[in-house]
């Protein structure tokens, strides 16, 4: 009998490669991991000890399973995934406020184009403003189910997959019970969680500031 895993394998390393390769053209510093085990290593490799750090929110950090090792004296985390924080609630935006200005933001992203575009939907914005300007190194995490052939592609993907993101931030929106985005209307008020798709952004190129954007790209599925 075939193994059919031995050609999995096979697919997600090649995309890896071919992700690396088209990154590496946009002047992103790119290491590329067999798994998520090495990219976390590789990640913490990355982090010079006493940084500050911000976090992106990201399911992609969340399974990098990195939280426990930046929790800890060497580093000044700031922890927006810390239980104390309601995500509703000031003290958390005063959290990703802070994060703009850190040593280093870690985080993951929507969806890769195959010429090295980065395009990403926020809520917020918060992730998005950080990653284009602020922190002084950025390091994102990519699996290779991210990889998408262009730009409307990429929208199409982040229209896709926002419904669960919206489950899992208790959003007030239809696709929470459907699944389906309608390109809903739903206000924020002081008790609803209204929209969560707000702000688009594409990252073109990293030719601004050398060494800057970090990415890390894994030759397996990560994240929505
Ligand atoms: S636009 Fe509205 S319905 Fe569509 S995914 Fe975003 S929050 Fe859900």
């Amino acid at each position: 009998m075939r193994d059919f895993n031995e050609y999995y394998q096979w697919h997600v390393g090649k995309k890896a490669e071919f992700m690396a390769e088209i990154l590496r053209k946009k002047d992103y510093r790119v290491s590329l991991a067999r798994t998520k085990e090495e990219a976390k290593s590789m990640v913490l490799s990355m982090i010079p000890e006493g940084s500050s750090i911000g976090l992106g929110g990201s399911q992609t950090v969340i399974q990098l399973g990195i939280l426990d090792e930046l929790r800890n004296d060497r580093y000044q985390l700031l922890d927006r995934y810390a239980p104390c924080y309601d995500s509703r609630e000031g003290q958390h935006f005063g959290i990703l406020r802070e994060s703009l200005m850190t040593d280093v933001f870690i985080t993951g992203t929507n969806a890769v184009t195959m010429k090295g575009e980065l395009v990403n939907m926020d809520c917020s914005g918060s992730r998005v403003a950080a990653m284009a300007y602020g922190p002084k190194k950025v390091i994102i995490v990519v699996g290779v189910n991210k990889l998408v052939k262009d730009i409307p592609a990429a929208v199409d993907r982040l229209y896709q997959i926002a419904p669960m993101n919206c489950r899992k931030e208790e959003h007030h929106t239809p696709c929470v019970e459907t699944g389906i985005c309608t390109d809903c209307n739903v206000k924020q008020t002081e008790t609803i969680r209204g929209r969560m798709c707000n702000i688009l952004s594409v990252i073109l190129s990293a030719h601004k500031f050398p060494g800057r954007l970090n990415v890390v790209v894994v030759a397996d599925e990560m994240g929505f």
